[in-house]
């Protein structure tokens, strides 16, 4: 199974019903990992995901539908998982909300949804996949972080801050297994076209009182030099680079792929 090196191994990607978790899901597959996918979304289109994703990789599919703002659900969601498929062999901690607004207007409920989906369920999974992990002698955690996770942008505090809180969890994960085959690595992607950004776009397009095109590339250019938006495919791809034998030894890095947006 050359062709298929992920075949046998079980990937649970949280937020994968949607944009870049859902990228990465099928990039996973087509390696031959069966998925579990999390996420809100349409109950039928959700079931038509998991079935299309498994007819077309070969792969055994599942769904929890855990809010990651619920530890208690989170617990299930990993209890289940582990004991459909036996072990949760690479984690994605994906699942990520972002709401603008400078500090001192920020809402407080809106800190803690961000704080909690974007950086403190991701603890939770770790600490739950990790025995099995151990037990097996491999791992892969790939924690979607952001060029957020590197930089700031103002009006993104509590974004800022999950992003690069995730980075240290990610080092902390990576060095607290160093000697094991488990690595943990975050990749901090730069603008992204998904729902989540969507939503920025059309917010600087009424505000501005520009076309959704002129937004996208104020947007783009205000950050990244490439005038280009990052795709959910490439970062499928770097996500299975992550989980090769050839990156064992790649630990503890926060990887951007962001059109050169930290470079400058
Ligand atoms: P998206 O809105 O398309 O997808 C987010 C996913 O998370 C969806 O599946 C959604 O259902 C799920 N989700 C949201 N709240 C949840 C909750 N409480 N419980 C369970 N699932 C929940 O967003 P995206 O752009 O694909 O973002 C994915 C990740 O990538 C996020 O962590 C985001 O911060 C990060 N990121 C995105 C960009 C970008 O430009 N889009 C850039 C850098 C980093």
């Amino acid at each position: 199974m050359q062709n298929r090196p992920l075949a046998g191994k079980t990937a649970l990607i949280t937020g994968s019903t949607s944009g870049i978790g859902l990228g990465i899901a099928q990039a996973l597959a087509a390696q031959g990992a069966d998925i579990v996918f999390n996420g809100f979304g349409d109950a039928a289109q959700i079931a038509d995901l998991q079935k299309q994703t498994a007819a077309q990789f070969n792969v055994k599919t599942a769904y929890f539908g855990a809010d990651m703002t619920q530890p208690q659900q989170i617990e299930q969601m990993m209890n289940d998982a582990i004991a459909q498929f036996g072990s949760v062999d690479i984690l994605v901690n994906n699942a990520g909300i972002q709401h603008v607004a400078n500090v001192e207007d920020f809402p407080v409920e809106r800190w803690d949804a961000v704080i909690a989906i974007n950086l403190t369920s991701a603890f939770h999974t770790t600490r739950l996949a990790l025995s099995t992990m151990k037990r097996n002698n491999w791992g892969r955690i790939i924690n979607i972080a952001s060029a957020h996770g590197l930089v700031a942008s103002a009006g993104k505090s509590a974004y800022v801050a999950s992003k690069h809180g995730i980075v240290g969890l990610t080092k902390v994960t990576a060095l607290e297994n160093a000697q094991t085959g488990i690595t943990c690595n975050a990749i901090c992607p730069g603008w992204v076209l998904t729902p989540l950004v969507q939503k920025q776009v059309d917010a600087r397009a009424a505000a501005n009182g520009v076309s959704i095109d002129q937004a996208k590339r104020e947007l783009l250019l205000e950050k990244q030099p490439s005038g280009e938006f990052v795709t959910p495919e490439q970062l499928g791809a770097l996500a299975v680079f992550l989980c090769s034998d050839a990156a064992a030894q790649v630990r503890g890095v926060a990887w951007n792929m962001d059109g050169g947006w930290v470079a400058q």
